[in-house]
């Protein structure tokens, strides 16, 4: 549903971001996207909804080229993206007035927007919110109004920009587990984080580093990549045991290194089987 053929991008002042990016990226899947800070990952976010465009190559969503400029806003209405800071991303007074601007600018009719902007607060649990600056909301509810304002835009297909990664544990897994719904009632999801530990259950990851994409597969091969270490980029805590416990001829199955519990578990069916 969308498609990246070749594309190379260079910001104005010479600085190349993304070189020879081919993807595709299928209805339905859960997309993670990792690599170092630099690696040109929200550039390529940046990409799938034509907020910037390919100077060499082309990108297309559901059969629309991001370089037509009539096709604009049929793509911005198939694809969102939420960022990191949902301060930067508020236009509105009020909660409401937030979420009215997405479907607004989309020139819905009046009742149209209105069914949008409760069904956004309804899904969010936000009601209560409605009257209040989204300014004044913390960070983790603040994501959330963002990707409420968002969804109010009924997209097929969303992306996360490191959406998680200024929030504290709690707030950052409330909003990855919205998320996570979201794929199960037939989103596209795209994910970008420094967080492996989040990609745990993607059906697919994608590695970048400079402007490339130098590794790409199922969570189990990316983690058990040599390379992945080499970028620095940090194992979750589990995945990292299970990979030492293996050099000492203990094998643990990659799905129970998904939560301590299971670890736990399967530890303890090993002791109790010698
Ligand atoms: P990531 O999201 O993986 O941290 P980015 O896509 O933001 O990476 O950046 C890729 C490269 O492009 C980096 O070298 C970064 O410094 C550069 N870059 C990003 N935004 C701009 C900009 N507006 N102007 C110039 N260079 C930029
Ligand atoms: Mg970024």
């Amino acid at each position: 549903m969308i498609r990246l053929e070749k594309v190379s991008y260079s910001y104005p002042d010479g600085t190349s971001a993304l070189e020879n990016v081919t993807l595709a990226i299928k209805k339905g899947e859960f997309v993670g996207i990792i690599g170092k800070n630099g690696s040109g990952k929200s550039t390529l976010a940046l990409h799938l909804n034509g907020l910037l465009k390919p100077q060499k190559g082309k990108v297309m969503v559901r059969g629309m080229d991001t370089r037509d400029l009539e096709k604009l806003q049929g793509i911005r209405k198939f694809v969102g993206i939420v960022f990191q800071n949902p301060e930067t991303q508020f236009v509105g007074r009020t909660v409401e007035e937030d979420l009215a601007f997405g479907p607004e600018n989309l020139c819905l009719p009046p009742v149209e927007i209105r069914k949008c902007v409760d069904t956004a607060l309804a899904e969010t649990g936000f009601e209560k919110y409605r009257y209040r600056s989204p300014k004044t909301l913390s960070g983790g509810q603040g994501q959330c109004v963002a990707l409420a304002g968002i969804l109010a835009m009924r997209p097929e297909c969303l992306i996360f920009d490191e959406v998680t990664s200024m929030l504290d544990p709690n707030s950052g897994a409330a909003v990855l587990k919205r998320i996570k719904k979201l794929q199960r009632k037939g989103k596209t999801i795209v994910y970008i984080t420094h967080n492996l530990e989040e990609l745990h259950a993607a059906d697919r990851i994608i590695v970048m580093e400079k402007g490339r994409i130098i590794l790409e597969g199922d969570p189990e091969s990316v983690f058990s990549d040599a390379s992945l270490q080499n970028l620095g980029l940090t194992l979750p805590s589990l995945f990292e045991l299970a990979v030492r416990l293996k050099a000492h001829g203990v094998t643990i199955p990659w799905e129970k290194a998904s939560s301590p519990d299971c670890f736990a578990e399967e530890i303890c069916q090993l002791f109790l089987k010698k």
